[in-house]
């Protein structure tokens, strides 16, 4: 793991959710901005002093010489770091686990992406709510044509941990997702509305045609929007509308995705992500329920409780873990990767997440808020 040191935010969340399906173990680490402090968060974690490294650097060096030198690094630092850091480790042939948004920048993504591509590395982007069951059972209905053809997604991405000047009280996440040499163009957009819409394409299959936005920045003196409204064209026909904010006091990552067809309609909520709701046109509204037995072959495969025991974000999270270990042993194997394996979020979609939110804030600045095409849809 290169980040996600002492204190940080999401570290802790990737060493939960690699854990628990014994797929992967965390041998080594570059955990910290501050070297020392990584060095000795990599020795609190138990890890071999020799392998708890400073840098991603030293880590390269260090594990390029060993037999037995880690399969993947997990990239959990600050946006504007992921493309130095991602493609110093793929050319040095490691395989890649990167958060999201990819990169900060445009350009960044779209060498990361070509890079990806032309060395063969694997490269996963964890994008955390294509992990869930319900979620895949949303797509593998979708696709069944079970509500007909969508005629409108609605997504939205809500928090309010923002809703102050946080970044000029001490708060170190808020801080670098402010600066925008740090976390790049799009405030909420990039760091949320990403999410949103990766999941929106994700459940429907549909290819964006054009969008527009509106970006509004609440706190005083905050450099990056802490709000968006984008509307969404997809080709096709189909519409769509994307709401992330960070100012939406009362929502703490209140996820909601409702998609309408021409015959019927589905909605899922991160906060009941054990469920789906399901409504054909002129029948009853349906809780389909995680695990009950009718469920899709890609719901099953993400599927560890029995219905009605809880599972939630921990095992979400740890099903992009399992797809990753499933892709990359299937690739050494060659073989195709099993159910688990399947519909990844990878590079490309990386790409797809930065350069949505540079045709959104592109439109957004514009004094006429035209209708733009992503490069990558
Ligand atoms: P954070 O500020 O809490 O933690 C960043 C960590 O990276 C810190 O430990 C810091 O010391 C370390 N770091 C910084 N530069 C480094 C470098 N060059 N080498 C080694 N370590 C370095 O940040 P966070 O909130 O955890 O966010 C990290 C990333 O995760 C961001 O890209 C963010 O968008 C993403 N994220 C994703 C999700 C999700 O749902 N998938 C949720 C939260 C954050």
């Amino acid at each position: 793991m290169v980040g996600g040191g002492e204190g940080a935010y999401i570290g802790n969340i990737h060493r939960l959710a690699s854990r628990l399906d014994g797929h992967w173990q965390l041998v080594a680490g570059a955990f910290d901005v501050d070297p020392d402090r990584g060095r000795a968060f990599a020795i609190g974690q138990g890890l071999d002093p020799a392998r708890s490294y400073g840098t991603c650097q030293e880590l390269i060096a260090g594990e390029s010489g060993r037999a037995d030198r880690v399969d993947a690094v997990a990239i959990c630092t600050p946006n504007f770091t992921h493309y130095p850091i991602a493609k110093a480790l793929i050319e040095a042939g490691f395989d890649v686990i990167c958060e999201k948004p990819l990169t900060a920048t445009l350009a960044d993504a779209v060498a990361l992406e070509r890079l990806a591509r032309e060395s063969g590395r694997f490269v996963g982007v964890t994008y955390t709510y294509c992990g869930y069951p319900m979620v895949h059972e949303a797509r593998v209905r979708i696709a069944r044509g079970e509500i007909g053809a969508v005629r409108t997604v609605q997504v939205e991405y809500p928090l309010e941990w923002m809703a102050a000047p946080i970044e000029r009280a001490g708060n170190a996440q808020a801080a670098w997702r402010t600066d925008p040499k740090k976390n790049g163009r799009g405030g909420s957009i990039g760091d949320i509305g990403t999410h949103a819409y990766h999941l929106a394409g994700f459940v429907t299959g549909l290819k964006l045609d054009s969008l527009t936005a509106d970006l509004a920045t609440f706190v005083n003196g905050r450099a990056l929007d802490d709000n968006a409204h984008v509307m969404l064209r997809y080709q096709g026909g189909a519409r769509g509308l994307l709401w992330s904010s960070q100012v939406a006091i009362g929502n703490s990552n209140g996820v909601r995705l409702r998609v309408f067809g021409e015959t019927g309609s589905l909605q899922w909520f991160q906060e009941q992500p054990n469920e789906l709701i399901f409504t054909p046109l002129d029948g009853r509204v349906q809780t389909l329920k995680r695990g009950a037995d009718e469920m899709s072959v890609d719901a099953k495969a993400r599927t560890r409780t029995p219905p009605g025991h809880p599972e939630g974000y921990l095992e979400a999270f740890a099903n992009l873990y399992a797809g990753f270990a499933e892709a990359i042993r299937a690739r050494r194997e060659n073989r195709v990767p099993g159910p688990i394996g399947q519909n990844l979020p990878l590079a490309h979609d990386g790409l797809k997440g930065v350069a949505f939110v540079e045709a959104v804030v592109d439109s957004a600045e514009a004094a006429d808020q035209p209708w733009i095409t992503p490069v990558a849809v």
